[in-house]
């Protein structure tokens, strides 16, 4: 077996640096180009990925890290697991994804504790697995047609089948998996690498069983490459001595998030993490090497501590940050050129058993520099110097019971039963974009700007009374994304220009950067909030970001605990909430959709941080009088984790996901005894809900909830979707609830 290369990286971004592949897609889903254009815009950024990570240095360019839509959704495909009723569409890929005008997308879900998605492999009795290499394949042998050797990235069998809630089809899983492992062998493939991601989480003695017998008999296949299992995003934990006592020839462990092995891998090749790939900071090469010298194995290679998936393309895209920022800050390129850099570094260290860490990291500090052609700022120290300000002492104030909230809450906005309302956001026009786009050329100037949000607020309201909506909101024109807008008025943010990273499909976010103390120059949403309010007699809904999704959707400083960053921004939500409803609003909405995504891997410190990002949570909204109806937001299928902590928020309204999980969150919910509302249509597809689909959904949503605590809405922000979409499917909500509405009893 040839031996493992030097440097690597767990996987890159693929959307492309001017996010090619977005429009790419967006095109072909719109009948505006054809399959073949699709392919060329794909096959052209794999090209452009492997040419720049060879010229970098890069020695193992992994292959089959581009993905159309996503990589477990490839990987569904790889093992044949297409449910039967997608099969007959026109392209079952996309209808797997996207769902298509008679069909409902798959469930779509959050990888680990990252704010991408991927589709839930849907794997049912009459799942049939048969192996499918075209893809892997077909990306080995593309990259050998431009000369270079690649290792295949496919998802691992134990982690492909918790996702989908199947281990118990191991069995027949892993003989796809062997008969992949023959056709890269026959390929000529040297190495394959295996993502296990779920093995950084706790799992049970069955599943660990499972682990060994996955990796036992893979191992033992007769013809196959040498096998790389990739981990990420924590500690191996238990699952490091079950894989280490199976054959697979290396172990990919994150040496950013989790220590440095204990288990005995004297035999093994250890892929050892130690560039982030979940941060925007350089590499401190002092811990790096100190990190990469204290593994003890027969061979170290330098990685990532995960894909580069969720970091963007390069700082190149970014000339406008300032440079002592700059400076501090690494993307997925300036990333690889510190593992090339890193590398050779910890090379030299091993060849001169003298050459101290220093040297090493003067060496680091020259090759880093060097293999990006320019010096971007100050060299790479070690840590940054912490400049954190303490958190100021929480303002004590509780709201008042729930029960007379409640009643003030009634008397003022004397709202009809089952009452109608949005999330948030409504559709972002092209010529929104346009029209931000023309500020920053400079071609418009901000008064300008600030009279066509005027004006498309004035058009939101307008179509909300249209179609009777009972709780309006302005539609968050203003908002290019809903954390990226709070970040640009918030001190202690920078935010970039080219910063793109994958969400879903061919969503993308820049999340900011956060990287000083956190204060609120002046009010930021009150002026649009107010001026929508000024326009109608109904209440409008003022819309804030809560404090653990603004951090969570942000790469943040790493000088000072999640927590305390937390807190600092809870401070300025919480100026902003009591601004707001001096401003008149009567109905405050902060979204927390991200409150899940954090949550740690391990049960062991998920009590801890739910006790902080509830405190947070309050600590914003608890400024709010017992009149002001304080709404929140979260967005995912599986809350069952979180339901007390939701419940903690206690918010008088909770607006949640629930269309695409089906009725199951429902009962999970109906513990709360304040305002719930179940989205009754997924927005994250184009499908317009009938009238008829809607009415039945809320009438299961009465029959578990009592009525006078029920809302009515859409289950996310709809700002991805068309007029045409929305206001078909908002007039069928509404006609839904009339419906029912009558068949109350008075
Ligand atoms: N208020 C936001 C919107 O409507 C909420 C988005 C979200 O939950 N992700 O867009
Ligand atoms: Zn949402």
């Amino acid at each position: 077996m040839s031996s493992f290369p030097t440097s690597t990286v767990l996987g890159y971004p693929r959307i492309g640096p001017r996010r090619e592949l977005k429009r790419a897609l967006e095109s072909y889903w719109s009948g505006r180009s054809t399959r073949a254009d699709l392919d060329r815009v794909g096959a052209g950024l794999r090209e452009r990925t492997w040419r720049r990570l060879a010229e970098l240095g890069l020695d193992g360019l992994p292959s089959n890290t581009f993905s159309l839509y996503d990589q477990v959704l490839d990987t569904a495909v790889l093992l044949g697991a297409v449910p039967e009723r997608y099969r007959d569409a026109a392209d079952p890929y996309f209808a797997m994804a996207r769902g298509t005008e008679g069909l409902a997308p798959l469930r779509m879900t959050k990888w680990f504790d990252t704010n991408y998605h991927y589709i839930v492999p849907e794997i049912g009795p009459d799942t049939v697995f048969k192996l499918d290499a075209s893809k892997p394949l077909g990306e080995v042998r593309e990259a050998r047609a431009l000369g270079f050797e690649t290792r295949p990235v496919v998802v691992g069998p134990v982690t492909f089948l918790l996702l989908g809630s199947a281990l118990d089809r191991l069995d027949e899983v892993l003989g796809c998996y062997e008969e992949l492992l023959a056709a890269l062998a026959a390929e000529g493939v040297a190495w394959v690498q295996l993502d296990e991601p779920a093995l950084v989480g706790d799992r049970t003695p069955g599943e660990l069983a499972a682990v060994r017998a996955a990796y036992e008999r893979l191992g033992s296949a007769a013809a196959r490459p040498g096998l790389f299992v990739a981990s990420y995003f924590g500690d191996l934990g238990e699952s490091l001595p079950v894989l280490a006592g199976t054959p697979v020839e290396a172990i990919g462990v994150d040496l950013v998030r989790g220590g440095v092995p204990v288990a005995d891998l004297t035999g093994k090749t250890v892929v050892a993490g130690v560039v982030s790939g979940r941060d925007v900071w350089r590499t401190s090469p002092g811990r790096a090497l100190a990190a990469l010298d204290a593994v003890r194995a027969a061979r170290v290679v330098v990685s990532t501590s995960c894909s580069l998936l969720h970091v963007p393309y390069s700082l190149a895209g970014e000339p406008g940050l300032e440079p002592e920022l700059r400076g501090r800050l690494a993307f997925a390129e300036e990333k690889v050129a510190e593992v090339v850099a890193l590398a050779a570094a910890h090379a030299a260290a091993r060849a001169s058993a003298r050459a101290s860490a220093r040297a090493s990291a003067r060496a680091f500090a020259r090759a880093s520099t060097h293999a990006l052609g320019s010096a971007p700022g100050v060299l790479p120290g070690d840590d940054q110097p912490s400049v954190a300000l303490p958190p100021e002492p929480s303002p004590s104030q509780e709201r008042s019971p729930y029960a007379v909230r409640a009643a003030a809450q009634a008397a003022h906005l004397r709202l009809p039963p089952l009452p109608t309302t949005t999330i948030g956001s409504f559709p972002q026009t092209g010529e929104l974009r346009a029209a931000r786009a023309a500020v920053a050329a400079g071609t418009l100037s901000q008064a300008g700007y600030e009279r066509r949000v005027e004006a498309e607020i004035e058009r939101v309201i307008r179509v909300q009374e249209r179609l009777g909506l009972d709780v309006l909101v302005h539609g968050e024109p203003e908002r290019n994304d809903m954390v990226q807008y709070f970040a640009e008025h918030l001190d202690g943010f920078a935010v970039t220009t080219n910063g793109w990273v994958q969400s879903y499909g061919s969503r993308c976010t820049r999340p900011p950067i956060l990287h000083g103390d956190v204060a609120r120059p002046e009010p930021i949403t009150v002026r649009w909030a107010g001026y929508a309010q000024s326009l109608t007699s109904q209440p409008v809904k003022g819309m804030l970001t809560g404090p653990v999704t603004i951090v969570a959707w942000s790469f943040v400083r790493d000088d000072l605990p999640l927590r305390d960053v937390v807190l600092q921004v809870a401070d300025a939500i919480g100026q902003e909430v009591r601004d707001l409803e001096a401003a008149g609003l009567s109905i405050i909405q902060v979204d927390e959709p991200a409150l899940r995504e954090l949550l740690p891997l391990r049960r062991s410190a998920q009590a801890e941080y739910l006790e902080w990002a509830v405190a947070a949570y309050r600590r914003a909204t608890s400024g709010a009088s017992e009149r002001t109806q304080i709404h929140t937001h979260l967005c995912y299928s599986d809350a069952d984790q979180i339901l007390a902590a939701i419940d903690g928020l206690d918010a008088d309204v909770t607006t949640i996901e629930s269309a695409r999980s089906g009725a199951r969150i429902l009962g999970a919910v109906s513990a709360f005894g304040r305002g719930l509302g179940p989205g009754v249509y997924d927005i994250h597809s184009p499908r317009v809900p009938s009238a008829e689909e809607v009415e039945s959904l809320l009438r299961r949503t009465v029959e578990a909830l009592p009525v006078e605590r029920v809302w009515v809405n859409p289950d996310c922000g709809l700002k991805t979707r068309t007029y045409e979409e929305v206001e078909a499917s908002l007039a069928n909500v509404v006609t839904a609830t009339r419906r029912l509405r009558s068949a109350l009893p008075h």
